[in-house]
């Protein structure tokens, strides 16, 4: 099959958020980066909710912080829940939690095919050579190791691209994830389908709530509202696979039915009509998505985003897991290109911390997903979970805010500087001399950053390597 004759350093298989992240991360170190778009942007996607992590820490990262702020998204200050014992709506500021306090606490409610296209015009920009309309087929091997892949033209003739490493971003409905050995692994717990349109001139709450997204429990499941502009709404239904029959039929229908059930959402759409042209004139359904694949990579190949796993769409953590794993997938590719580190280290430090940040969300999800409990009940699992010293309201919105991890580069300046301060109070008191000066390294000079296990890696000073951390010593 022909090629173009090259080696990239890496090849990134789909331009979604997680794909456009990891190629721009790693073209912004100087590698060769190509990525491999099976559709034409601008296309549609669901996932409109997001979280300050995204917005303020990778999308900074990414040098996006402006073109966000004039993008004209809806601000985001928190949620809006009609769930649990309480039956009033109740509400949370991502301002109360100390990691994103100040000029960050806040997201954006975005139309994905605007953001994803930012996303992927920005990974241009930092040199990122992006092929769209080529479809990829299969992965290329050579004595074990993946060394490139097999994909369809934009003419439709089959084609090889070759690279150093192969990252599979292509979301949920991957065909190459696969090939990396194991399988995806179902979550017993969740087994949600989702049926979704959107709404002109639903109602909005009133300032400075009205950008927030409202999550609705009702005897089937729950509804999500997102507002994605004054008058354009994205309202779904997530029911259980035993209610399935309440998705059969018509689609329409079914969500007209499922709104007729649940009196928030009915009264906030009371004057709303349906959108039934153009990409929001479909009525859409989903499944299949909270998996986690057993493993993540192999010589040569990572998994990303969708493709690697997802949980349940209640707190939108989607594309703040998918960001975040291509950084540290990133930071895994950068450092074994440099030849600092093997890439089974570097990879393994991706799949331990991402396994954490999964875990926190799947954890306290299952917790919420129980409707019997109240608001503080559900803060304190919060805290459990994330093991914080924060009061419950505090840790629950640091957790759903994208900040359970603690790194960096998901929370606030303020946030980062005070935990520094904390850090090196905290050795005074320590006698053992290499953990004081890991303390003080960190609180100078170098990474603000603590391994996870006694043999992990740290994130380099700027943030996108992995580095050996200072042992201590034990006594
Ligand atoms: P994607 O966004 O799916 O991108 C993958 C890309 O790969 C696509 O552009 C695709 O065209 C391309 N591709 C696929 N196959 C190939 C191939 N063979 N060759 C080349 N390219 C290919 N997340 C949130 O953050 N907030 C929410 O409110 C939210 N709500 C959700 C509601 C529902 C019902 C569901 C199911 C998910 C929701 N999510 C939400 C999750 C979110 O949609 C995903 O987590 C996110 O889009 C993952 O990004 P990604 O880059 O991994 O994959």
């Amino acid at each position: 099959h022909p090629t173009d004759g090259k080696v990239h350093d890496v090849l990134v298989v789909g331009g979604g958020p997680a794909g456009s992240t990891v190629a721009a991360f790693t073209a912004m170190q100087g590698h060769r980066v190509l990525l491999l778009e099976k559709e034409e942007f601008p296309r549609y996607q669901i996932g409109e909710s997001l979280l300050p992590s995204t917005v303020h820490g990778i999308c900074g990262l990414l040098g996006l912080t402006e073109e966000l702020e004039h993008a004209g998204f809806v601000r985001k200050r928190g949620g809006t829940f009609r769930w649990g014992s309480n039956t009033e709506p109740w509400s949370f500021d991502f301002a109360l939690s100390e990691k994103f306090a100040g000029p960050t606490s806040y997201a954006y409610q975005v139309e994905r095919a605007k953001f994803d296209q930012m996303l992927l015009d920005n990974a241009r920009r930092k040199g990122v050579e992006v092929r769209e309309r080529c479809a990829v087929r299969d992965i290329l091997e050579d004595d074990g190791r993946v060394c490139g892949v097999r994909y369809a033209d934009p003419d439709g003739a089959e084609r090889e691209a070759h690279a150093r490493f192969v990252v599979d971003a292509s979301g949920n409905q991957s065909r190459l994830q696969g090939q990396i050995g194991g399988q995806r692994r179902y979550s017993q717990f969740f087994q949600n389908i989702a049926l979704f349109g959107y709404f002109e001139g639903g109602r909005r709450l009133p300032p400075p709530n009205s950008g927030n997204i409202t999550c609705a429990a009702f005897p089937s499941g729950w509804f999500w509202y997102i507002p994605l502009n004054d008058t354009l709404t994205s309202v779904g239904a997530v029911v259980h696979k035993d209610s399935a029959d309440r998705i059969r039929g018509d689609r329409s229908q079914a969500l007209a039915a499922l709104i007729a059930d649940c009196p928030l959402i009915a009264d906030y759409l009371s004057d709303a009509r349906r959108v039934t042209d153009g990409p929001y004139g479909e009525v859409r359904v989903r499944k299949d998505w909270s998996y986690l694949h057993e493993t993540f990579w192999r010589p040569g190949m990572a998994l990303v985003g969708d493709s690697v796993g997802f949980i349940d769409p209640l707190f939108s953590s989607g594309v703040h897991l998918a960001t975040y794993s291509a950084l540290l997938t990133a930071r895994s590719l950068n450092t074994a290109l440099s030849g600092d580190l093997e890439e089974r280290e570097c990879f393994a430090e991706y799949e331990a911390r991402y396994r954490k940040e999964y875990q926190v969300f799947h954890d306290f999800l299952v917790t919420f997903y129980d409707v019997n409990r109240d608001e503080q009940q559900y803060f304190d699992e919060a805290r459990r979970v994330t093991r914080e010293a924060a009061p419950g309201a505090q840790a629950f919105v640091g957790l759903v805010g994208g900040g359970a991890s603690n790194e960096a580069a998901m929370t606030s300046d303020a946030y980062r500087d005070q935990r520094k301060k904390d850090l090196l109070e905290q050795s005074r008191g320590i006698h053992w001399e290499g953990h004081r000066i890991q303390l003080q390294a960190a609180f100078g000079e170098a990474a603000d950053d603590t391994p996870l296990s006694a043999d992990g890696l740290v994130v380099s000073q700027d943030g996108m390597h992995w580095e050996k951390s200072v042992t201590v010593p034990s006594t």
